[in-house]
């Protein structure tokens, strides 16, 4: 087993014992691709949602906030272009019988040549040392130009493949390439098939094609149908977005990896509606944002990257995606696209209501153009715990684990802690606890001994824990300890809670994304 596998393991088996993630209806075995959140698992959610939602709608004034149903007429889905047009090209291997996605398998086999390069680039830095000029190195190395020319080549044939809809193409592109079955390990390829990704069911009691509906692929529609209601009622005036956290649905084919690609999951999306001609202004815009909101986060910048997209969605003139070094590799982790003026024409043409903005500074009427931001919430937790999992040696030789959530999202914020079970101790960190709790979530805890009341808030990512000791009824202070640096600092306890607030508030990680 290869150790990402590994890693995405133990990060499974870490998210169950501490009540972060359980598979759902596990007592029957589970279901596939679908999972609960547990006790810390909701307040992780909810804080990374409170980030998000702060970040776009709080500190920007030309943002607002819907909350649309997840129910839309089956017109939108018309209009939109999913009926017809949501589609993944599929394709079976006849020995595993494992269904894959066509474009993944060949997005991977590219991702391969990209490895090998880079391995290229490791072996000649070994070898030249110092003197080692890497640009020049990748500009005229005949091995390293021979992947990056097969790299393009298979780019190329795969985004001709897909906008011609292609399927047997990209079938060709498969074998041509010897794309084997991880599992298997055959090369014994069906067709490639369309298949669509909505789920559909009836409503109320009529069956037939007038009442099928459907679970929403997508906030976004929610947020165009809602367009004039919004601009109206808020009085908003051209540029101002719409921002919307909710559930989507997807029949996914692949569905595999845990939180990443599930079924039913959350979105934080944001359509924002621009004079037409500025839309790619605001894409840089909204690019340069959302990577800084990524990055103040501290998760590391070398995990992320820009991939700008190969095959351009049926409404989209640009499109890139912020992809994540997840345990699996880089892969997607938001989406930001230049949607045009698509979805809102679509709408204006199938429901024969004029869906356009008058410009009092241009004096005239006109469809605004959109830019989207959309991350998964799931994602984003998933992004988060696989970069925070850590197991570290101590300095005594003996091992603990530790989510380092960055400390505004931690599901806890404080543990208090008596160092004893007695001597008026535990009274003392009650009392601390009842003023604390108030500001922060916190966790009393009186239970074992001191080392592993640490460990154990090691593991849920708990920032900071407060030990009350014999001292501490004498002088009045308390000791801080710190999850990431494992320091230990004596406060006294009636600063304790302006001090946790200057570590705490989300407003001061709020402050670095206006700087
Ligand atoms: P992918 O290519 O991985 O299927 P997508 O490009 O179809 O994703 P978008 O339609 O752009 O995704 O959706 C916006 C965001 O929603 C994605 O960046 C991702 O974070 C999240 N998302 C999409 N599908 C899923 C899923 N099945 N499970 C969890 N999150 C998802």
């Amino acid at each position: 087993m290869s150790s990402s596998e590994d890693v995405l393991k133990s990060l499974v088996s870490h998210a169950k014992e501490y009540g972060f993630v359980f598979p759902s209806s596990e007592i029957y075995d589970g279901l596939s691709a679908t999972y609960d959140y547990g006790p810390y698992g909701v307040d992780l959610k909810n804080n990374i949602k409170a980030y998000w939602w702060k970040a776009m709608v709080q500190i920007h004034t030309n943002l607002v906030g819907l909350d649309s149903a997840i129910f839309m007429h089956p017109t939108t889905w018309k209009a939109s272009g999913h009926v017809d047009a949501f589609n993944d090209p599929l394709i079976d291997n006849k020995d595993s019988k494992k269904r894959y996605r066509a474009d993944v398998l060949i997005e991977e086999h590219i991702e391969k040549l990209r490895l090998k390069i880079e391995k290229e680039l490791e072996k000649a830095a070994q070898r030249f040392g110092d003197s080692f000029d890497p640009e020049m190195y990748l500009k005229t190395n005949p091995r390293v130009l021979g992947y990056a020319e097969e790299m393009d080549q298979v780019r190329a044939g795969m985004k001709s493949a897909l906008e011609e809809g292609n399927l047997e193409a990209l079938r060709n592109l498969i074998v041509e390439l010897g794309v084997v079955c991880p599992l298997s390990g055959s090369k014994n390829w069906t067709e490639v098939r369309q298949f669509n990704l909505m789920f559909a069911t009836e409503l109320g009691s009529v069956s037939g094609e007038a009442s099928t509906i459907y679970l929403r692929p997508e906030t976004a529609q929610g947020s165009y149908v809602n367009f004039l209601n919004v601009q109206k009622s808020a009085r908003m005036k051209i540029p101002f977005g719409i921002a919307q956290i909710g559930k989507a649905f997807r029949n996914e084919i692949i569905a595999r990896q845990f939180i990443f690609r599930m079924r039913e999951f959350e979105q934080m999306e944001m359509q924002f509606f621009v004079r037409p001609g500025t839309e790619m202004e605001w894409f840089e815009y909204w690019k340069a944002f959302r990577i800084k909101w990524h990055a103040a986060l501290g998760l590391g910048d070398s995990n992320y990257r820009f991939h700008d997209h190969i095959k351009l969605a049926h409404y989209a003139n640009a499109a890139t995606d912020i992809e994540f070094n997840f345990p699996m590799g880089f892969k997607e982790l938001e989406g930001i696209h230049s949607r045009t003026d698509f979805d809102l024409k679509a709408h204006e043409t199938f429901s024969g209501r004029k869906q356009q903005y008058f410009d009092p500074e241009l004096q005239e009427s006109y469809i605004p153009y959109v830019v989207e931001t959309a991350i998964g919430l799931d994602r984003m937790f998933l992004a988060i715990l696989s970069a925070s999992f850590k197991e570290e040696q101590l300095e005594d030789g003996s091992m603990r684990t530790v989510l380092a959530i960055p400390r505004w999202l931690a599901p806890v914020k404080l543990a208090i802690l008596p160092l004893v079970k007695k001597d008026g101790l535990p009274e003392l960190a009650m009392r601390i606890f009842n003023d604390l709790r108030l500001d922060f979530t916190c966790q009393y805890d009186e239970k074992d001994a001191i080392g592993k009341r640490y460990r154990r808030q090691d593991a849920i990512g708990t920032p900071f824990c407060i030990t009350i000791d014999h001292q501490s009824l004498e002088d009045g202070m308390a000791t801080l300890r710190d999850r990431d640096s494992m320091t230990q600092e004596r406060i006294d306890i009636s600063e304790l809670n302006s001090r946790l607030h200057e570590r705490l508030d989300m407003s001061r990680l709020l402050q670095t994304l206006t700087d």
